[in-house]
């Protein structure tokens, strides 16, 4: 493999590195260089083993054992990474997805600051991009959408949001990509149908996105509720609510490879139709 030229980890600095959402081909060369290089690993619960695994034989990969927000928690992993920095470590901090989505890089990154000491941000394949992706559903189509929205579903309390409005999202984002949402699916569907959305809608849930263990529902939101909670999918998952899920079945590319299938011709025909015809109803 061609190596670009890349930057050498400076000991007593961190990089915050997006592992991307789980697939390692998925992870970008400024994060392998710096998992080749790092004294100190210091990862998050959605990190795949298989990335960890890219990290270099000097370096100690430390849990930060945190899964979702926890006020605590939270600045005694940023006391950690400081500790580690001005003990002259080379600190990679390894958030899932991007560091500054829905990931609280920028807290870190403050804090950081604060501190005064000297880091790198290094981007990730989000989960909203990178799973979409692997689920065959296109975050825009010229055809479908010309606005995406990513939301959170839960707030540090673990509550449904309030600081959304999603009335103004319902309307505005004809697909809405929710995060950290499958807990409250039955409200968040009732929200959206509130907000003047169709319950017959197209919703996927997709689950571990893009490791082996991905699984994907569709359902509607009407239905969505219920189906979830059938189905017993797990968690980590996004839910993704809007015709492009309408174009999965033609664009589902890891089931086809995975099966030997061949992908439809036309994966648009059916939504293109299905628009033309509800144009035509009075
Ligand atoms: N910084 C991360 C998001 C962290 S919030 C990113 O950019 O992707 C955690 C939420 O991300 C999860 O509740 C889930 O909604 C989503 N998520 C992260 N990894 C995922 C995966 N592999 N599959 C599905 N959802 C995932």
């Amino acid at each position: 493999m061609r190596t670009a030229k890349l930057p050498s980890f400076e000991g007593g600095s961190v990089w915050l590195v997006g592992a991307g959402p789980g697939d390692p081909g998925l992870l970008t060369l400024h994060a392998l260089n710096g998992l080749s290089q790092a004294d100190v690993v210091l990862y998050d619960a959605l990190v795949d083993e298989s990335i960890l695994a890219l990290a270099g034989p000097q370096a100690a990969c430390v849990y930060a054992g945190k899964r979702s927000g926890d006020g605590a928690t939270q600045s005694e992993i940023t006391k950690r990474m400081i500790a580690f920095a001005r003990a002259g470590k080379r600190v990679l901090r390894l958030k899932g997805g991007d560091p500054f989505v829905f990931g609280r890089g920028g807290e870190e990154a403050l804090a950081l600051v604060s501190a005064g000491i000297p880091f790198r941000i290094v981007p990730g394949i989000t989960a909203g991009i990178g799973g979409l992706a692997y689920a065959g559903i296109p975050a825009t189509h010229r055809d479908i959408n010309h606005v995406v929205s990513f939301v959170t579903g839960h707030m540090a309390g673990g509550d449904v949001p309030d600081g959304v409005n999603w009335r103004a999202l319902g309307e505005a984002s004809p697909v809405i990509v929710i995060y950290m949402g499958l807990k409250h699916i039955g409200r968040l569907a009732d929200e959206i149908v509130a907000a003047g959305r169709s319950p017959d809608e197209a919703v996927a849930i997709i689950s571990n996105a893009t490791t082996e263990r991905q699984f994907v529902l569709e359902t509607t939101l009407a239905r969505a509720r219920l189906d979830a909670a059938a189905s017993g999918i797990p968690g980590p998952a996004l839910i993704v609510v809007g015709d492009a899920v309408r174009l999965r079945p033609g664009l589902d590319w890891l089931s086809a490879a995975l099966h030997g299938r061949k992908l439809d011709a036309d994966p648009l025909g059916n939504a293109r139709s299905r628009k033309r015809r509800a144009a035509s109803v009075p």
